[in-house]
Order: C-alpha cells, then sequence, then structure tokens
C-alpha cells in the first residue's frame, strides 16, 4: 500500500483553486502547501501554456526524513510523509534537504493554523485526516471524494487523481501504466509518489 497521485499536465488549466482550497482546508496561507507554477507557453510542438501544481511528493527515499534531527518527520506505512509538531524544533534541516521546496515554517498566528503548528515545520500530508476518518467509516481515497485529498475533490479541470500505487487497478497505476508519467528530479532517486502526465 502507497498512496500516490497523478497529476494531468495536459487537463490543468493552472486555476489556482488546488492551491486555495488547501490553504482553506488545512488553515495555512494559500499557496504555502501547494502551489501552481506557471512554466511558460512552448513554440513546439504548438503553443502550449504549461502549468506545474506542486507539493510533497511523499518521497519513498525522503532527504527531509533523513535529516530530521529528532524523528518528527517519520514516513507511515500507507507511504505518507508527515510530521509530529510535538517532536519538530523548527530546525530547518528539512527545509534545506528537500529539493521540491515543499516545507514551510510560519511564525505567526495569523491565519488561525493552531497553537501547534506555529515555530515547527509543516507541509502537504495528502490530508490525512480526511484518508483516515474516511477509512474508518468504510470509504475507499480516490474513489470517494469525503476520504480524498481535496484538491483532487476541488479540481474541475479533473486534472488530479489519488489512490494506492501498489495496487495495478488502482486508476493511479493505470494511468501512469498507460500514459507517459514522469516525476520530478528523478535523478535524485528520492522515488516520489507523485506523478505528472505529460503525454
Ligand atoms: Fe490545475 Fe486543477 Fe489545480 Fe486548477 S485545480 S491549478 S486545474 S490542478
Ligand atoms: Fe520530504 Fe520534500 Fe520529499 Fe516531501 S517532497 S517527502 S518534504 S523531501
Amino acid at each position: 500500500m502507497r498512496w500516490g497521485m497523478v497529476i494531468d499536465l495536459r487537463k490543468c488549466i493552472g486555476c489556482g483553486a488546488c492551491a486555495l482550497v488547501c490553504g482553506q482546508v488545512n488553515k495555512m496561507p494559500t499557496n504555502l502547501w501547494r502551489r501552481v507554477f506557471d512554466c511558460g507557453i512552448s513554440e513546439t510542438p504548438e503553443r502550449q501554456r504549461t502549468c506545474l501544481p506542486m507539493s510533497c511528493m511523499h518521497c519513498s527515499k525522503a532527504p527531509c526524513h533523513e535529516v530530521c534531527p529528532t524523528a518528527a518527520t517519520f514516513r507511515r506505512d500507507d507511504g505518507i510523509i508527515d510530521i509530529n509538531y510535538e517532536l519538530c524544533i523548527g530546525c530547518g534541516y528539512c527545509m534545506v534537504a528537500c529539493p521540491y521546496m515543499a516545507r514551510s515554517i510560519v511564525f505567526q498566528n495569523e491565519y488561525d493554523s493552531g497553537a501547534d503548528r506555529i515555530g515547527v515545520c509543516s507541509k502537504c500530508n495528502f490530508c490525512l485526516p480526511r484518508i483516515d476518518s474516511g477509512l474508518v467509516k468504510g470509504l475507499k481515497p480516490g474513489l470517494d471524494s469525503e476520504a480524498s485529498p481535496m484538491c483532487v475533490v476541488s479540481c474541475a479541470a479533473d486534472a488530479l487523481c489519488f489512490g494506492n500505487l501498489d495496487d495495478p487497478d488502482s486508476t493511479v497505476a493505470q494511468l501512469i501504466r498507460e500514459n507517459k508519467a514522469v516525476s520530478l528530479q528523478e535523478e535524485l532517486g528520492t522515488d516520489p509518489a507523485v506523478y505528472y502526465l505529460v503525454d
């Protein structure tokens, strides 16, 4: 079992709704846990704008996990990289180690984030409270909206898909198999759980 996400760059229109809803549902500033980059317009084969949504890649060989001196960053059995805020000392080692700029620290509680989020590192957790409470109710993350990450639920372009990468019958596995799928900075060997469809 490994939760993962597939992002179809051919469908993403760069509206930023996923980043907006991410901030709202997680009570964090917009564009902190999730951002959508405008990569510009290609010249070939036809003029086409590409937008790149990014958040934590939930790497299986996560540099953030390796450098954390207090074990605040940990990997769950389902592959989600999470942070124990009580153990985090806000040293920022993980922020430096993450090649995807997925982590941040907020120092002021101006977003009603909750006192536990102030001065510690935080990042996308695939909306794990929704996943875990959904599983308790017998729902299927990726298939049932109530148990799926809010960015996936909110994408009007249907560009985002969530599910179990280890299940060959899951929609995410099929999309990766049947399209040209890439992960970012593959050469680093981090083995991200987020894939992008480019063709
Ligand atoms: Fe792209 Fe969907 Fe996010 Fe809009 S909501 S930026 S279409 S991934
Ligand atoms: Fe860690 Fe960054 Fe990988 Fe997320 S994307 S697991 S924060 S190294």
